[in-house]
């Protein structure tokens, strides 16, 4: 028998729709050198029906032609963010942070044929546009020179300011209905090996994860929400935020530029934001600066930081010192990107629910995951069985854009392999303990770098520490911590090993230590582990002996 049910396509018009009507009161508020600017949904509704016009009308695009984006966290970027797909293109945000090679090589791969850019990132997109072979149209937002890019691209390329663009155009666009299938946006992996992979989110993945964001189980985002979405728009969709916002009628703190700790605690004390999402690297600053200049911080009711493992004693120190409570969060590009949220079982309190707390969190309903052994074979959910985690769901890709089979290293039998090495328990728990490319196999066994790295950032000189394998003639690898002292702190390698002795079994503790003024981090602000490992190789890091 057939459901009787409505074949409703899940469009991101719909959550457009929605947010500038029913919520059009809510607001995104973008950082400036000058403070808080405040731009309703109603406001922005009306704007992406602008740019809706101004795409199609001036730059002549159709059908799923890819717009992308050089863009910080603002107002403009979410009108982007909505705009794009509800008028059936394909919205494409550029990581601003790769490489320049990598930079032409995504927006070359995914054929984009406008670029809407901040124009803080100007002198950015004027070093590779002479190398954009497809590129038709720039869209500059905001004030600032525009000859750089007038010069680079040879006068080949037309120029836009956004303000012309919109002026005057209707504040309504009639969305065109499309297949939920379709792709609505595209998101490149930040490529740490190889070229960077894209995905492309379909409208049903995009709407179904937004459900997911906002449920209890994860953000709980409601209209009394004010999120300050730290996590780029550039890097897996900011975690899904914009439209799950636009959904619940959640208000957006965005931060533009202003990345560094100490403008992020004026917006929170200023902006009073109740959650917030960022890498652990972010968070690690952030309490730095917290901690020697007091702050009012308590309007934050959580925050949820992702991306790399959260360190036990970064989420003890928010709570204890600044009554914040950090949620650790796990996900990936691939998964748009909300995968697990750690909140405990019902009923747990204390080092119970802490212990929960510490894990990945618990996979949703709509993301099923399994264990898989180095044979192939799936192991059970029993909590101690270590292997590495596939998962499967309606906002997980299938594959890489281009690819003409799913890469067998990536997909088995339809599950998307992850790459990271852990367990699953009964209750549905997943605890992460390192990627599979991180693990260090030492004479057979493996260590894992975050469990050292975590047990090292509780130590009290430790501001942060990153732990590679290195080679070692009799144990085939062994870890090399290098760590970052905090201001005026000081330890020896001696103090931290004992320190470490008392948590880690004894053959793991590692032999080599190297002091550094601070850890490389990738695009997207994670510890770089291959720049370390190659530092190490080239005797470019200064070696403490114990
Ligand atoms: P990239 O691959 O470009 O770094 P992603 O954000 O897609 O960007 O990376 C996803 C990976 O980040 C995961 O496969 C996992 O290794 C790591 N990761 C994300 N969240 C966590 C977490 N809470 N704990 C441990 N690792 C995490």
């Amino acid at each position: 028998m057939r459901s009787t049910m409505m074949d409703t396509p899940l469009q991101v018009s719909r959550l457009l729709d929605h947010g500038r009507t029913v919520h059009g009161s809510s607001e995104v508020i973008t950082w400036t050198a000058e403070g808080a600017r405040r731009t309703s949904y109603a406001e922005v509704g009306a704007d992406a029906a602008r740019l809706a016009h101004a795409l199609r009308d001036d730059l002549g695009i159709t059908g799923d032609e890819r717009i992308g984006t050089l863009m910080w966290n603002n107002a403009e970027h979410l009108i982007a963010y909505l705009a794009v797909p509800s008028m059936g293109a394909v919205l494409h945000t550029l990581n601003l942070r790769l490489f320049p090679e990598q930079l032409i090589y995504i927006v070359n791969h995914a054929e984009d044929r406008v670029i809407l850019v901040d124009s803080t990132l100007i002198p950015l997109l004027a070093g590779v546009l002479p190398h954009l072979s497809r590129l038709r149209h720039i869209v500059v937002v905001g004030g600032g020179d525009s000859a750089p890019l007038e010069v680079a691209s040879g006068g080949g390329i037309a120029i836009h300011r956004w303000e012309e663009l919109l002026r005057g155009k209707p504040d309504r666009f009639g969305w065109p209905s499309i297949d939920e299938r379709d792709a609505a946006a595209l998101c490149y992996t930040s490529g740490t090996t190889g070229n960077p992979k894209g995905v492309a989110y379909s409208h049903r993945s995009i709407y179904l994860h937004s459900m997911q964001v906002c449920s209890v189980e994860a953000f709980g985002l409601g209209p009394a929400s004010k999120v300050l979405a730290v996590v780029p728009m550039f890097h897996a969709m900011a975690w899904g935020l914009p439209y799950a916002s636009f959904l619940s009628g959640a208000s957006l703190v965005m931060p533009d530029r202003f990345l560094q700790a100490a403008p992020l605690a004026a917006m929170i004390a200023s902006q009073r934001p109740t959650l917030a999402g960022a890498v652990p690297t972010i968070w690690t600053d952030l309490l730095a600066h917290l901690d020697a200049n007091p702050t009012d911080v308590s309007s934050m009711r959580e925050v949820v930081v992702g991306g790399s493992a959260c360190p036990p004693a970064l989420m003890h120190a928010f709570s204890e010192r600044h009554g914040v409570e950090i949620i650790h969060a796990w996900g990936m590009t691939e998964m748009s990107p909300l995968g697990s949220v750690s909140r405990p079982p019902a009923g747990l309190a204390g080092a119970e629910a802490w212990a929960y707390r510490y894990t990945q969190g618990r996979l949703p309903a709509s993301v099923e995951g399994r264990i898989v052994g180095p044979d192939g074979s799936v192991m059970p959910n029993d909590g101690k069985s270590v292997g590495e985690l596939e998962v499967r769901g309606p906002w997980i890709t299938q594959g890489y854009i281009g690819d003409a089979e799913p890469d067998p290293e990536k997909f088995r039998d339809g599950w998307l392999r992850t790459g990271d090495v852990g367990v699953l328990s009964a209750d549905g728990y997943l605890s992460l303990s390192d990627r599979a490319k991180d693990v260090i196999k030492s004479g057979g066994e493996w260590i894992s770098s975050v469990e050292l790295e975590n047990a090292l950032m509780a130590h009290p000189a430790v501001l942060e520490a990153c732990v590679v394998g290195v080679p070692d003639e009799r144990w085939g690898e062994r870890p090399l911590a290098t760590v970052v002292l905090r201001e005026g702190s000081s330890a020896t390698p001696a103090e931290l090993r004992d320190f470490l002795a008392a948590t880690v079994a004894h053959w793991q503790l590692p032999e080599r230590w190297a002091f550094i003024d601070a850890v490389p981090k990738t695009s997207v602000g994670k510890f770089d582990k291959k720049r370390v490992r190659a530092q190490y190789a080239d005797g470019s890091l200064a070696l403490s002996s114990i």
